[in-house]
């Protein structure tokens, strides 16, 4: 209401207010035309454009770190310390200074380091790979625990290490909760996956076996994103070696893969990614280039991924309509019912022991092996040497399969090359997030189930869009999450899913 003294535009804001967004408006429009040469470098680059991408690249992320960091930055958020501020303009200067207070603390020579030694352990593990051999990496690894440790005591040297570098993926979700929902999540699967073992109950799981060519997967995809409702208009498909969505409230744009003996693996990526884009999406414009128009943080990011996928693209709701589209373009297929493209779909691979190809269940043991081991590397209670022990013993332990190689074990992933400490825990969280966001659309919608059994994806693209993307990073997780489910963010709504529904498959 434009005769109202207070607008939340910032129209009556401190002028410290109004140049700070302009700075952050200044730095993050620099991030997001990195991120465009990021897509570009995975999706379009010729081989030949690395030398000159990376440092295009490594030259915007300096940019943006001195803009971030510099005494104008420092002096505006000292101006605004005790400012009359509105709520958003207050949520948009603790984004802002949280950032910029990370930021500082660290010295650029150390993140220089770090980068530099991301760029030569990337090349060892991917060698050690290929050789299966943990020594070659192993160097590196060790590497990267003491500069992260050393990056984590910059920033707070009071602080547990590991909790530090958490933040940097999750900056307002305790390690406490998430450290208590992991463990929720061990304590309920690993009998629950045991139990998966022992049961007699066989699933149509070669409901979709055989060939499908690319060439029509890809026009699937396309379908798929087309009946969920992805605007076109402001994004693309393409393919790229590891699915991903890169973009804003203008153009958010996503990838998958296809693999011509897995047509369920492109399907499910492509609505994954789908969830992510469609939270950009939903960012409010206005608010663009500042916290309040950018998600908040990998939690909820992929919270929104995994509820299209798990939710919505793995019920049998969903298959109701989705089943005939896919028989479309591939006839061999016409005999599949919707029973068996669910169950299909919901299968568990207990002897699986590559992440990447896990379930939605045995997932989350992959992670809680995972952040136990980063957490004690980090922590000092547990050197590099035994990481290939201590992996295999938990796998064993959680999912009673044991690596016989490193290659299918500990060099799995590609996150620790990267120096990335904190990290997996989110995939873990943002199914649980899932969980409780999908029952209370649900309470809220009238026959949710039913609307997407009709293809009427409306109802529930616009309760997240309301209750989640409209938001940007104005309220920080745990506030975000009680808004939008009445409840504090906890493990409960992720349980009872999995018990109902896997108990019903496996007859449990
Ligand atoms: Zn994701």
């Amino acid at each position: 209401m434009a005769t109202e003294a207070t607008t939340d535009d910032g129209s009556d804001a401190p002028d410290a207010y109004d140049a700070l967004l302009d700075r952050a408006r200044r730095w993050n429009t620099v991030g997001s035309a990195a991120g465009v040469l990021g897509w570009d470098q995975q999706v379009m680059m010729p081989e030949g454009g690395t030398p000159a991408r990376s440092k295009q690249l490594s030259t915007l992320s300096s940019i943006r770190h001195d803009m971030l960091t510099d005494d104008e930055t420092a002096d505006l958020l000292a101006a605004l310390e005790d400012a009359d501020l509105t709520d958003e303009q207050a949520a948009a200067v603790r984004e802002i200074r949280r950032e910029h207070r990370r930021a500082a603390a660290v010295p650029v020579g150390l993140v220089e380091e770090i980068s530099e030694t991301g760029s030569e352990a990337l090349q060892a593990w991917e060698q050690a790979k290929a050789d299966d051999d943990f020594e070659t990496f192993a160097p590196y690894l060790r590497k990267h625990v003491e500069l992260k440790r050393e990056y984590a005591e910059h920033i707070d040297p009071d602080r547990d290490p590991y909790e530090v570098l958490f933040e940097e993926y999750e900056p307002c979700l305790s390690i406490e909760r998430a450290e208590a929902i992991l463990t929720e999540l061990r304590e309920a699967l690993v009998p629950m996956i045991d139990a998966i073992r022992e049961s007699d109950r066989d699933l149509a799981v070669d409901t979709f076996d055989g060939a499908y060519p690319t060439d029509a997967q890809e026009a699937l995809a396309r379908d798929a994103l087309e009946y969920l409702g992805y605007d076109f208009d402001r994004g693309r498909l393409d393919v790229s070696s590891h699915p991903f969505t890169s973009g804003n409230q203008f153009d958010c744009r996503v990838t998958t893969r296809f693999d011509e003996s897995d047509p369920l693996g492109a399907i499910g990526s492509t609505i994954h990614e789908f969830g992510h884009a469609q939270y950009n999406l939903g960012l409010p414009k206005e608010h663009w280039a500042t916290p309040l128009g950018e998600a908040r943080d990998l939690s909820v990011h992929e919270s929104q991924s995994r509820l299209w996928e798990n939710h919505v693209g793995r019920s049998r709701a969903f298959w109701e309509q989705f089943l005939p589209m896919m028989t479309d373009r591939f006839p061999d297929a016409a005999d599949a019912t919707v029973e068996d493209a669910y169950e299909a779909a919901n299968q568990v691979y207990e002897d699986n022991l590559i992440r990447v190809e896990a379930d939605e269940l045995t997932y989350h043991l992959h992670i809680v092996a995972r952040f136990e081991i980063e957490r004690d590397l980090i922590r000092g209670d547990l050197a590099v040497e035994d990481v290939p022990e201590v992996w295999n013993d938990k796998y064993e332990q959680y999912l009673g399969i044991r690596p016989e190689t490193d290659a299918e074990g500990c060099l799995q992933d590609i996150h620790w090359s990267h120096g990335n400490f904190g990290y997996f825990p989110t995939y873990s969280l943002g199914s649980v997030m899932a969980a409780q966001l999908y029952d209370a659309a649900d309470a809220a919608i009238d026959d949710l189930e039913g609307s997407i059994a009709d293809g009427d994806f409306d109802p529930l693209r616009d309760w997240l869009a309301t209750n989640v993307h409209a938001h940007g990073s104005r309220y920080e997780t745990n506030e975000l999450v009680e808004r939008a489910t009445g409840e504090a963010f906890s493990a409960d709504a992720f349980l009872a899913y999995v018990d109902e529904k896997y108990g019903e498959l496996y007859d449990l």
